[in-house]
């Protein structure tokens, strides 16, 4: 690997880092130069050296220095009465004020209110995921700490199934991440066939998984299956590509699996030795018909039986499994499905199919430890302890929807003071029904947030705004999966100073260092991550900056090696020591321990009634390279590529409603309305269409009522706060019925 800091023949240095955030990303860690000038960052390179992204980067970390240097920018803490919450009158204050202030209303709002009536938000993605919990329970010491997107459809639910079924985190795919050799290396094998399930990589990058990887894989003669409502660049190029009905995933699973055991391709083998419930599993599948499961998902009986043999007959074979699994009422079904199709075919952690990690052994851990600070007392009065007992069990964060609940009517008790760490909430980033989110937010007493623009959510909720450093301007470490599969920890090497921001950690640290001494009792952010990471790399942090970034030696096959148990036994980390197709664990929590498929509330088929009126199913939440969620709207070079939002509407569609290409269009539904601009396309099945989430305008009027325009392109005002799925996760941001008409601007 090459330097980490080079100095150039003309004065200017380059400074070899991994990316993560802000700006917002998934935690990839690509390898990049930043070169400085004068104290600026003026340019950015890929790394040719970085094992895993080889030099490629996208359009968002080549525009950095726009970013960075964007004249909207906020880059000193800024103060606001709250009586003025949507007005642009903010006072810029010192950090030491800034402090002053949220230390202050902290501790009158905890002994007038209790601790448990503060609340944290966490944004997706983002670094402070990492830190937001920690700080909530062993500092603020509340219970309260929220991803508040409804059902928590993002990364948990896929993870939290991996935790109760294998005893081990996301099982990603093999893609030689590990190895040190790459593709070439001698334990590697080619998945023979990748099933990319709801998950489009080239677009969105998703946890710790750089999307290139797979046209690498694909340059190698790995054959691609795609499950997907849209036709993709991938999906083009593969093999079979089922467009179902969004949100039947989970029943295209059960014939997938029904395929596979009535025909006796599956792994007996392993099913035998390492599995427990496959009887109980055959069974379950069995109640369905392929016929029926054609009729639910739209997928021809061919079709499904077709994938089914290729991927039982073709091993190793990989499945990617991506936001649309957990951006579902039947998140948890799709998960089980998928897990166990993964399993009963032996693809577990052999070369070239899913690779299961060791129990999270770094930062997850922490925040586990900082969990049991809590007083038990308090810890019991997290929301949504009692109703979903299987979602705290992995999760260990208040449920999103009985937060909003709570919000609104007090009910377990009042919450008084929130806390934002990058949450744009009102645009959409994640959240279903912003404006109910809004009004209930309005109402607290004291509302903090940490971020680098001022957004919707920033210009209607904060009193004290904390300005936070890009990866360019602070250290930190880069842990793909945030631990729960890690194939290599990276570190962000600080170049520049921008105005007085601050990173997420260094503002949780200085407000740790005054609450709870004792919690935080690290001298410097390199002390913390010298003792998060040594045990488990053998390095410190200084050494990772040096190296850029460290692997492990990874094996395969770690259920043969007791590599996966804390007792060092052969098997899972599961109440069986077994990959449980059917889950004890959901029996102890009242639920079904079989996958099954349920209709969400909101389509056609549930609600025949308001069929008629609203006869078109909604998907949203697919990745543009040109933004992460709702941030980028700013930045001038990737507005250029993306200027509006777009919904995708099939050319059939599009005449049946009179809509053609460039109109803008009203999407509508019993929960709410947005205008996005008509993309006519036939990458979209007749009767579906996708809009994008996550828009508000910065160059408009950013105080109240208009608020950067963020109520023009709700898409997320659309999807109920009531469809949660089984064990509290999943939503359907992916399938709510809508109707569309055109109207004459974004202002209709
Ligand atoms: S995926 Fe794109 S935005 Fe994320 S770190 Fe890599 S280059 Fe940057």
């Amino acid at each position: 690997m090459g330097e980490r800091i080079i100095e150039c023949s003309d004065g200017r240095i380059k400074m070899r880092t991994c990316a993560w955030s802000p700006p917002g990303d998934h935690p990839v860690g690509c390898g990049m130069y930043l070169t400085v000038e004068d104290g600026k960052v003026v340019k950015v390179e890929g790394d040719p050296q970085h094992p895993i992204t080889n030099g490629r980067l996208c359009v968002r970390c080549l525009t950095l220095p726009e970013y960075m240097y964007n004249e909207k920018r906020i880059i000193h803490p800024m103060y606001r009465d709250p009586k003025d919450r949507g007005k642009d009158v903010w006072e810029e204050i010192s950090w030491d004020q800034a402090l002053d202030i949220i230390v202050e209303k902290w501790t009158a709002i905890k002994d007038k209110w209790g601790r448990e009536s503060i609340v944290t938000f966490q944004g997706t993605g983002r670094e402070p995921a990492l830190y937001h919990s920690s700080l909530t329970y062993a500092v603020l010491g509340s219970p309260n700490a929220v991803f508040p997107m409804s059902g928590d459809s993002c990364y948990g639910p896929r993870c939290s199934v991996a935790d109760f079924l294998l005893g081990a985190g996301y099982p990603e795919m093999d893609y030689a991440q590990f190895l040190e050799g790459r593709y070439d290396d001698p334990q590697y094998e080619l998945p023979k066939y990748i099933i990319l399930w709801g998950k489009d990589p080239l677009f969105s990058n998703p946890d710790g998984f750089f999307g290139h990887s797979l046209i690498d894989l694909m340059k190698r003669g790995s054959k691609f299956i795609t499950i997907d409502p849209r036709i993709t660049w991938i999906s083009a190029r593969s093999e079979y590509a089922l467009q179902l009905r969004p949100g039947t995933d989970a029943a295209l699973g059960i014939g997938m699996l029904q395929v596979i055991i009535n025909e006796g391709l599956y792994d007996s083998e392993f099913v035998e030795k390492w599995t427990f419930g496959f009887e109980e599993l055959k069974q379950r599948v069995n109640e369905y018909t392929l016929e029926e499961i054609e009729e639910i998902t739209t997928v021809a009986k061919e079709d499904i039986i077709a994938v089914a043999r290729i991927y039982a007959q073709n091993s190793p074979s990989a499945i990617m499994w991506g936001l649309a699994v957990d951006t579902n009422s039947n998140g948890t079904q799709v998960g089980h499905t998928i897990m166990s199709l993964i399993a009963i075919t032996g693809n577990f952690d052999i070369p070239g199919g899913n690779t299961l990690s060791v129990p999270a052994s770094f930062m997850g851990k922490w925040r586990y430890e900082c969990a049991n600070l809590l007083e038990p007392e308090i810890r019991k009065k997290m929301i949504g302890l009692e109703r979903y007992p299987g979602f705290q069990a992995a999760h260990v964060v208040a449920h999103p929807d009985l937060v909003l609940d709570a919000l609104e009517t007090g009910d377990p008790y009042e919450l008084k003071m929130a806390w934002f760490f990058g949450s744009n909430m009102l645009a959409n980033t994640s959240n279903a029904q912003p404006k109910r989110w809004y009004e209930a937010l309005r109402k607290m007493e004291f509302n903090v947030g940490q971020d680098l623009f001022m957004t919707p959510t920033a210009m209607a909720l904060y009193d004290v705004f904390l300005p936070v450093a890009t990866f360019a301007e602070h250290e930190g470490v880069v842990l793909p999966h945030f631990g729960r599969n890690t194939h290599m920890v990276s570190a962000m090497n600080k170049c520049v100073d921008v105005g007085e921001c601050k990173s997420d950690l260094e503002i949780c640290f200085w407000i740790g260092k005054r609450l709870n001494p004792d919690a935080w009792p690290w001298e410097t952010i390199a002390d913390f991550f010298t003792q998060q990471i040594q045990p488990v790399m053998g390095i410190t942090f200084e050494d990772l900056q040096d190296e850029g970034w460290h692997m492990n030696a990874f094996e395969y096959r770690k259920y043969e090696k007791g590599l996966l148990r804390p007792d060092g036994a052969q098997g899972f980390n599961t109440p069986t020591g077994l990959i449980e197709l059917e889950s004890s664990l959901y029996e102890d929590w009242g639920e079904d321990p079989l996958p099954y498929f349920a209709e969400n509330i909101l389509t056609p088929f549930s609600r025949p009634d308001l069929a008629e009126e609203f006869p078109l199913i909604m998907t949203t939440g697919g990745r543009e390279t040109t933004s992460f969620h709702s941030e980028h709207r700013q930045i001038k070079s990737l507005r250029r590529l993306m200027p509006d939002p777009l919904v995708q509407i099939n050319p059939e569609t599009a005449i049946q409603y009179g809509i053609s290409n460039g109109d803008w269009v009203a999407i509508e539904n019993p929960f709410g309305r947005a205008i996005e601009k008509a993309l006519i396309t036939e990458i979209i099945k007749p009767g579906i269409i996708h809009a994008q989430h996550g828009w508000w305008y910065p160059e408009q009027d950013g105080e109240e009522p208009n608020l950067f325009g963020v109520w023009k392109s709700t898409i997320n005002s659309l999807i109920p706060h009531k469809a949660i799925g089984k064990l509290g996760f999943g939503s359907p941001y992916k399938n709510v019925m809508c109707k569309i008409y055109k109207v004459d601007s974004l202002d209709s």
